[in-house]
């Protein structure tokens, strides 16, 4: 079975994976391909930071240093954006839970809705390779799509080959020093939560080296499946 149809109650889909395995580009397709809502702690943080919220600048020095933020201002802004009507639909967390605390109190916050995770998909990638792979990204500030320095120019230096917009933006961690804590930050707190949905039995995991559609691919038969 294909598409939204598949898909009989709300899922909750959460995709782990260390920086640059590919979780914003795969939680984007989901979106498009299911009808999922993309959650992104990392964008609902940046989004406080450039809101200059209270949160946002709380979180804005251990952003840029590479460092997780807070369990408790994670937890708070996610909750917020969670109360939201549209994630009735089922949402894709990417980048979200990065701690054995923020996937205990995901836990906690479901169970007391009657709602669990529908699956858990471990972007499987090879971390030392990691760096360039986030050093070297840009998107374009028109229509999101994603290039690479190395991997992935724009065909003309400067302007997007899909929309032709000239706005191209870096984020202020993509560098390789920050791309080396947070891979740190990553072995350290957050590789740890594939034994722990191991354990729960809600894990899969996908080969994520190789082309985008056909890791979305593999995606997909998990999604349908669960
Ligand atoms: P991302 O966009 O997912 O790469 O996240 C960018 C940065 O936001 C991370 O390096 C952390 O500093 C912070 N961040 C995002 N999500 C979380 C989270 N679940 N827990 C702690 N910090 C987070």
């Amino acid at each position: 079975m294909d598409g939204a149809s598949a898909l009989t109650c709300a899922p909750i889909l959460i995709l782990l994976g260390p920086p640059g395995a590919g979780k914003g580009t795969q939680a984007r397709m989901l979106q498009e391909r299911f009808g999922l809502v993309q959650l992104s702690t990392g964008d609902l943080l940046r989004a406080a930071v450039a809101a200059g919220t209270e949160a946002g600048r709380a979180a804005e020095q251990v952003m840029k240093a590479g460092g997780l933020v807070s369990d408790e201002i994670v937890l708070a802004v996610l909750t917020e954006r969670l109360a939201q009507d549209d994630c009735a639909r089922g949402v894709v967390l990417d980048g979200f839970p990065r701690t054995t605390a923020q996937a205990e109190a995901l836990d906690a916050m479901l169970a007391a809705g009657g709602q669990r995770i529908s699956a858990v998909i471990s972007l499987d990638v090879d971390a030392a390779r990691m760096v360039q792979r986030v050093a070297g990204r840009f998107t374009c500030g028109g229509c999101g799509e994603g290039y690479h320095d190395d991997f992935k120019p724009t065909r003309t230096p400067g302007i997007c080959d899909a929309c032709g917009s000239e706005e191209m933006t870096r984020r202020t961690d993509d560098t390789a020093r920050t791309a080396m804590a947070r891979l740190d930050a990553y072995a350290a707190e957050t590789a740890p939560l594939i034994d722990y949905y191991d354990r729960s039995g809600t894990l899969s995991r996908v080969d994520a080296m190789g082309a985008i559609d056909r890791i979305a691919a593999d995606i997909a038969r998990l999604v349908n499946g669960a």
